[in-house]
């Protein structure tokens, strides 16, 4: 493949129907097409293929836009088959006058009884086989295919013909579409070869399948098929690629997190499988963690800022203490909502409420130890000056005494006066996001609650 690829300009293209969003498959297709161009210094088309007028929508042209753009899949050229009738025009009158197809009268049609006209292929009845790059040598009887239609009429293509005129229009060199379109080859290259149109290369990439071994489809997993829904819940594009690129292929290293450019660089076709490939909404949960931690925190600080911020009074100041116990417990920046939903970052912002008792550690046979180590602890804590309430000096005030006294019955009352809840950060992490002023507050308020 590598030499035949050095003599040639390679020219590939994404051919989405704008029939329904974006769908995860489709995301994959055009990922390994834009790879396989980018690795190769070669052409990335993208080509909406709208000739099904009732079925195409605008909406889903946009979506498809909006997708590749945010995975940032920019396209070398752009085109829209419901403008380019006047090509197919042009190949199908050729054929006709050829003599590879002609106008058929069709009397089926029994609810209207009308007897309708179409354009059919004049099949040669052959063998054909085909080598593709994924599945090696696919070898096919035409005949079973009979006169197929590859029009409505002079000026409404089908799908078949449209494909090959503006692969062969376009320069394709590379056919990397999914599975699905393995039956649809033989076909199209019976139209190739009746319009002298040379053979692209074919890689037919296996099919994404959920865990039970169906395939990825709105009907059975809704929402979920499309990238719209991950966009919404706050994936990374770069993640989104590199989850997908997993799906069928491998990289031959025990290297699973890519960046895009990196993506570009390992990416080969010899090393996309043949079986079905398995979906894990885990696995792509795991891959965006991972991406996570590659964005400075900085950035990342900025990122929970914006979210942040409409829902609780707070500043970049407390985002950038607080983002990395967000980042700990969110995989996507859409969970982020979740938590503030599930008012689990409430304390952060807000004094909590609770019941004195709940102060007491477990290990306590009363509540009056409690009320003396926060007393103590307290008085401890009131020799940081303000403004030096970090989680070393909190540690190095207050360690020896919880040493003594048990760190339980310590650490715990302090860190429920804070949080308010049976789990949450270490009180020290807790005293250094919340500063020495609230924090002084909270623990005299769980004083008064005891008395
Ligand atoms: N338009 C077709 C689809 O969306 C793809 C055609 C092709 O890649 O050849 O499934």
């Amino acid at each position: 493949m590598k030499t035949e690829n050095k003599n040639k300009k390679i020219i590939v293209r994404f051919a989405p129907s704008p029939t329904g969003f974006l769908h995860l498959g489709s995301v994959r297709t055009a990922l390994f097409n834009y790879l396989f161009a980018r690795q190769n210094g070669g052409k990335f088309i993208l080509r909406i293929e709208d000739t099904d007028k009732e079925r195409s929508k605008k909406e889903y042209e946009e979506d498809i836009a909006r997708g590749l753009k945010w995975l940032g899949f920019s396209s070398d050229e752009f085109y829209r088959q419901s403008e380019r009738e006047d090509t197919y025009k042009k190949y199908l009158k050729k054929l006709v006058s050829d003599g590879k197809a002609y106008v058929s009268k069709e009397s089926d049609s029994a609810e209207t009884g009308k007897r309708a006209e179409v354009i059919r292929f004049k099949n040669p009845n052959k063998k054909i086989s085909f080598s593709d790059m994924i599945r090696g040598e696919i070898e096919f009887d035409t005949t079973e295919l009979k006169d197929f239609i590859i029009a409505k009429s002079i000026e409404e293509p089908l799908f078949h013909l449209a494909v090959v005129v503006d692969d062969f229009e376009m320069g394709i060199t590379h056919v990397i579409r999914g599975e699905d379109h393995i039956s649809n080859t033989p076909r199209q290259i019976l139209i190739q070869e009746a319009i002298g149109a040379p053979n692209p290369f074919y890689a037919h990439i296996p099919l994404i399948l959920d865990k039970d071994r169906a395939k990825l489809s709105k009907r059975k997993h809704g929402e979920k098929v499309s990238l719209s829904y991950y966009i919404k819940k706050g994936y990374l594009p770069a993640a989104m690629a590199n989850y997908l690129s997993l799906l069928g292929w491998n990289p031959g290293t025990a290297q699973e997190i890519f960046t895009l450019d990196e993506l570009i660089e390992a990416f080969s076709m010899e090393k996309i499988q043949k079986g079905g490939a398995i979906f894990s909404e885990e696995k792509m949960k795991w891959v965006n963690k991972e991406h996570l931690k590659l964005i400075p925190p900085d950035d990342i600080a900025g990122e929970i800022y914006k979210i942040m911020k409409n829902f609780y009074d707070t500043d970049m100041e407390c985002v950038k203490k607080l983002s990395p116990i967000i980042l700990d417990r969110i995989s996507s920046f859409g969970d982020i909502a979740d938590l503030i939903e599930a008012r689990e970052l409430e304390y952060f912002f807000k004094k909590p409420d609770y019941e004195a008792n709940s102060l007491k550690w477990k290990g306590d046979s009363d509540i009056e130890t409690t009320k003396t180590n926060l007393k103590y602890a307290l008085s401890l804590l009131g020799d940081i000056p303000e403004g030096q309430f970090t989680v070393d000096n909190t540690k190095k005030a207050l360690f020896g005494y919880a040493e003594q006294k048990g760190k339980g019955s310590v650490l715990w009352p302090l860190r429920f006066a804070l949080s308010g809840r049976d789990k949450s950060p270490d009180p020290f992490t807790l005293m250094n996001i919340l500063g020495k002023k609230e924090t002084v507050e909270r623990i005299k308020i769980a004083l008064q609650k005891i008395q």
